[in-house]
């Protein structure tokens, strides 16, 4: 772990209904978190509601995605200030599910970023590279033009959390080794001092997600750059998610 707070976020994809949903809050509100760490989790966007009004405050609410700018005649969509309105503090976009299912593009995903840092929603902005592009040695160029396109549209970095994950590790048991990951995280915050400036490199947190779970996070945890975790199928277990906020002590 680096310098800033940790930060730990559960990603809860399109998983849950209402009963395994509040037996999940259940287990988070009984969880014993250390103070010094941030944590949030991203319940799909109907069930924002009933988590808002159910789970302890020690946890903040994330949106999964939101719309581009100010609501309106967008069918389906869901803007940031209904995201606001409901009890959400962080919104997570760029997630490599949205970009690489869903076709969402390194501009659209920058532009979405800076709308909802406008409205006040603080931001997880994912990045991370397909395991063809890791293989032809494509990993910097990849994540690097993925952080072009939020530097181009985002103006302050102060509620942004950067999360770099592997799309070869996400959701398939294959967690990148700490020095994988490391060698990322510096690489990124290079770029961060080189193309933004020294103290945004400092100061922003690049969290690690992709498989990530109770018995790998302390050993992620160790490396001086990763500030945190972005956590997919271990979210949806409350004591095993504790497990990996703890996992900086
Ligand atoms: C994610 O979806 O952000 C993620 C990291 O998923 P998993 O932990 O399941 O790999």
């Amino acid at each position: 772990a680096g310098t800033g707070k940790f930060f730990v976020g559960g990603n809860w994809k399109c998983n849950g209904m209402k009963d395994s949903i509040s037996k999940l809050v259940a287990d988070l509100n009984d969880a014993k978190m250390e103070n010094d760490v941030d944590v949030a989790v991203a319940p799909p966007f109907i069930y924002i509601d009933q988590v808002n009004n159910s789970l302890t405050d020690r946890i903040d609410i994330s949106a999964q995605n939101c719309w581009v700018g100010k609501g309106g005649a967008f069918t389906g969509e869901i803007s940031a200030e209904q995201l606001i309105d409901m009890g959400c503090k962080w919104v997570i976009l760029g997630h490599s599910e949205r970009r690489h299912i869903i076709g969402e593009d390194d501009q659209f995903i920058g532009k979405k970023a800076a709308y909802a840092l406008s409205q006040n929603l603080k931001v997880i902005a994912c990045i991370g590279e397909k395991l063809e592009e890791r293989e032809a040695g494509k990993t910097f160029e990849v994540c690097f033009q993925q952080m072009q396109a939020f530097a181009d549209s985002i103006t302050s970095w102060e509620n942004v959390v950067i999360a770099y994950e592997p799309v070869w590790a996400i959701g398939t048991g294959k967690v990148a080794t700490p020095e994988q990951a490391q060698e990322v995280h510096v690489a990124v915050r290079d770029w961060l001092k080189k193309n933004i400036s020294a103290e945004v490199a400092s100061s922003t947190r690049i969290i690690y997600g992709g498989s990530v779970n109770g018995s790998n996070c302390s050993e992620l945890a160790k490396q001086e750059d990763i500030d945190g975790f972005l956590v997919g199928g271990a979210s949806l277990k409350g004591p095993e998610f504790a497990t990996i906020v703890n996992s900086v002590t």
